[in-house]
């Protein structure tokens, strides 16, 4: 009789402890319920790319010497860089040059190499086509200005977390004048104490150099 009331005892106080954590997990989770959610609502919300973002590649015809430095960097010799001889001038003429976004793996190379800086990253992501071909881009397609999600009146630029104001690690409701944590280069110069340069030392006379 007394170890039937001590198993009962003890399975009461087991479901009052798992009546309590329940609540307590419970309460944890309404707790969020009242919290702003962090989705960034893709598309009419955007967050803005990193300054270093490797996007779709800018190129500007006018300036490349079609060395093909960057197809020898590019893991997979992906640009097509097509030039003639021209034998009257002994130069390279470039006829035609072309990059395949659906081959390319944006590393960089290319543009990292590049002696003419010709080739540029952009913060263009959205390369999505119907017909894979299209994504086979030539010198004009190349060339065209990327559009920017800051300019984009349709969306909505929110920053990413690394030039959010500090404390701040959501960037909804973060006011665009709040400057980034961290401060430029010339700000710290600002804060540094001034020094005078070193007085000239006046050059020694024919009489004391002796
Ligand atoms: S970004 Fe990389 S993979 Fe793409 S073309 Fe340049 S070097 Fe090649
Ligand atoms: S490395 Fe630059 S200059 Fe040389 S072929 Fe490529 S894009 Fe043109």
């Amino acid at each position: 009789m007394f170890g039937f009331l001590k198993k009962v005892g003890d399975y009461t106080r087991d479901a009052a402890g798992a009546a309590q954590y329940m609540t307590q997990g419970l309460a944890v989770t309404f707790d969020h319920l009242r919290r702003r959610p962090v989705t960034v609502q893709y598309p009419y919300e955007k967050l803005i790319p990193s300054e270093r973002y490797r996007g779709r590649i800018h190129y500007e015809l006018d300036k490349c010497i079609s060395c093909e430095v960057c197809v020898r960097v590019c893991p997979i010799n992906l640009p097509v860089v097509d030039w003639v001889m021209n034998k009257a001038t002994k130069k390279k003429e470039l006829r035609n040059y072309s990059i395949d976004f659906g081959v390319c793996i944006f590393c960089g190379n290319c543009v990292e190499y590049c002696p003419t800086n010709c080739l540029s990253m952009t913060e263009e992501y959205e390369l999505a086509a119907f017909d894979r071909h299209s994504l086979n881009y030539d010198n004009v397609a190349l060339g065209r200005l990327p559009t920017s999600v800051t300019s984009d009146p349709a969306v909505q630029p929110l920053r990413e977390l690394v030039y959010l104001p500090k404390g701040a690690v959501d960037p909804h409701g973060v006011p665009d004048s709040e400057p980034r944590a961290g401060r430029l280069p010339e700000q710290v110069l600002e804060t540094l104490p001034k020094i005078d340069p070193p007085a000239a030392t006046p050059a020694p006379t024919p009489e004391e150099k002796g």
